[in-house]
Order: structure tokens, then sequence, then C-alpha cells
């Protein structure tokens, strides 16, 4: 099992790693740069080259970046689109240089243009980044929530961006536990939810998994995280998609509101419930 939590990169990726192997994970996510903004750090060859050692050294599972929530694909506005497609093309030159495999993506809000043409100005911008990309580096699609005019709340907006880019050998998804609890997928039906993504999208691109509880219930529209236990979703629920041996190689990552001593700890719990 691949588990780990979002972590600062303010002390370069070896930093990032060394959180992680601090809190006992063997993964991580990070943002590609300034969640808010576009500035990214500048890549230093040595210190990408320790992390990877240090994570060989522990048998770290694939890594994530998370891209920033300024990226609009879908956005009315060509200059908020074209801003998107330049800056996540660098990331995905960036990942060929730090060997990040994964990079998650949020599809975009369609500001009131309607949800099919929102998902046709995704599929175009991922199509356009993606003739760029590494054959090593996978963009991730997260499942939303469905806020405002959220994309990618359903496996149908998720397959139709799939679709569209002719189910392109380097997409996959990221699913977050807390979204698919406020889009209406209820985690107690996690079997039949399992099935359904399966028969839509197929479980192979199934790469990422935010695992977090919400403070809101089932079907809410909202994204708020809250710590494991501590939310919606019951600890029976979280220990069965967590412990699902089709998501092995699944790579898990929290993003509740702790801090790196509260994430240990909530790695040190899910150990526990799969006896490791
Ligand atoms: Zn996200
Ligand atoms: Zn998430």
């Amino acid at each position: 099992m691949f588990i780990g939590a979002h972590v600062s990169i303010s002390q370069g990726l070896l930093g990032a790693v060394k959180a992680a192997v601090e809190m006992k994970a063997n993964t991580f996510q990070f943002f590609t740069r300034n969640p808010r903004g576009g500035q990214a750090r500048k890549l230093d060859v040595n210190d990408i080259q320790k992390a990877h050692e240090l994570m060989e050294q522990y048998s770290f599972g694939p890594f994530v970046g998370h891209a920033p929530y300024t990226y609009n694909l879908a956005s009315a506005k060509p200059g908020v689109r074209e801003f998107s497609i330049r800056t996540l093309k660098d990331d995905v030159a960036r990942a060929k240089t730090i060997r990040l495999p994964y990079i998650v993506l949020h599809p975009g809000t369609h500001g009131g243009q309607g949800e099919e043409r929102g998902l046709q100005l995704v599929v175009q911008g991922l199509k356009d980044v993606l003739a760029e990309i590494d054959s090593k580096t996978y963009i991730l699609i997260e499942g939303m929530v469905g806020e405002g005019t959220e994309l990618g709340y359903s496996f149908g907006h998720l397959k139709s961006i799939l679709e569209g880019c002719d189910y392109h050998s380097q997409l996959g998804i990221c699913l977050d536990s807390a979204h698919l609890t406020g889009a209406g997928y209820d985690l107690e039906r996690w079997d039949d939810i399992k099935e359904e993504f399966d028969q839509m999208i197929g479980l192979n691109r199934l790469r990422a998994f935010h695992f977090n509880d919400t403070m809101y219930p089932l079907g809410s529209k909202r994204d708020r995280h809250a710590k494991l236990g501590e939310g919606h979703l019951a600890i029976d629920i979280l220990k069965k998609v967590i412990s699902d041996k089709d998501l092995q190689k699944v790579s898990f990552i929290l993003e509740t509101p702790n801090d790196n001593e509260g994430y240990a700890h909530e790695i040190a719990l899910i150990k526990e419930w799969n006896n490791i």
C-alpha cells in the first residue's frame, strides 16, 4: 500500500521526501508551484537526485504533484485558458526533470457557459498539453464535488474528458473520498461505486486517491475536508476503501486539515487497520 500526505516543498524535493519518511509515509503530494499564483521554484538537479535516492531507499510508490487552483482549462476567458495551458505545459516539462509520475489537475469551472461547452474546452486544452507529455508522466484529472459550476463531479464527466482525449495513454484519474461524498457517491456502497467506475472508466486509470473525511454530508456539493473519523465518513467505510486489494498500486494521499504530526498519526492509524 502507498500512503502519504500533502507536504510542503519549501525545503526542496528532498525536504518533502524527508518529511514523508518522518511520518512513515511511502508517497507524498506537493504543489507543482504556488497554488494561488503561478510562480515555480528553480529546479535543483542535486536536490532531485538526493530525493530520488531517499525514495528508493524507503521503497516509495509513485509521488504526486498537484497543479495550482488558478488553472482553469474551461474558462470563458481566452487569457485564463491560455495561461492554464502554458503553465501546465511548463509543469509537464518540469515533471520530466523531477521524474514526477503524476500531476493532479482540477478539470475547471465553466462559469455559466454550460457543462457541455466547459468539458469541450477542457478536452481542447488537455489535448494541447498532452501533445508535449513524456511517456513517464501522467496527468490525473481529479473528481470534484460539483460546487458552483465545477466540472468533473460525475464519472460521466470524467469519462467524457477521457473520451474527448481519445483515451490518451498519459491520462488518468484521481478520486477524493470527500469530493465523492459531496458529489453524492455514497461510499457505504463502495463495491458498487468501484464497479461503476471500472465499467465507465477502467480501474487501471485510477492512479491516486485523496483520502479525506468530509465536514459536509452526502450530496452537499460542498468541499471541506475533515480529519479521519471527525467528519461524515464512518471509519469502517474509510477502512474498506483503503484496504481494497484492487487499489494496492494507487497512491493514497491525505489532505486532511493536519500538520505533519497529525498526518503521522493518521498514517499510523491506517497501518493499524491494515495490520502493517
Ligand atoms: Zn485537488
Ligand atoms: Zn483532493
